[in-house]
């Protein structure tokens, strides 16, 4: 299992940089979950987000199978985030 400290550095390495890009390119800068649902993502912050997760698979760091483009919204929920109420309301209603 890697520590906190261990996962940022991580995050900071050249490698972890240059698959991210490839992952990015790979999946066309789209959300993977938003495809999966039928919906486009765009103009949305992008994450690469390892399907396995980093802390307990670093073996799998920077396996392309274990790499999914994400947006900020569908990578929030994955790891079921804090998500502040004003913005679920904003969503929850049609304006
Ligand atoms: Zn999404």
């Amino acid at each position: 299992m890697l520590s906190k400290q261990e996962r940022t550095a991580f995050y900071k390495s050249k490698e972890w940089r240059h698959v991210r890009e490839q992952v990015l390119k790979a999946n066309n800068y789209e959300c993977q979950e938003c495809k999966r649902q039928g919906k486009v993502s765009t103009g949305k912050r992008l994450d690469v987000d390892h399907i396995l997760e980093l802390e307990y698979y670093p073996e799998l760091a920077l396996d392309l199978d274990n790499l999914e483009t994400l947006d900020f919204e569908c990578h929030n929920k994955k790891h079921n985030r804090f998500i502040k109420k004003e913005n679920k309301w904003r969503d929850d209603e049609k304006w």
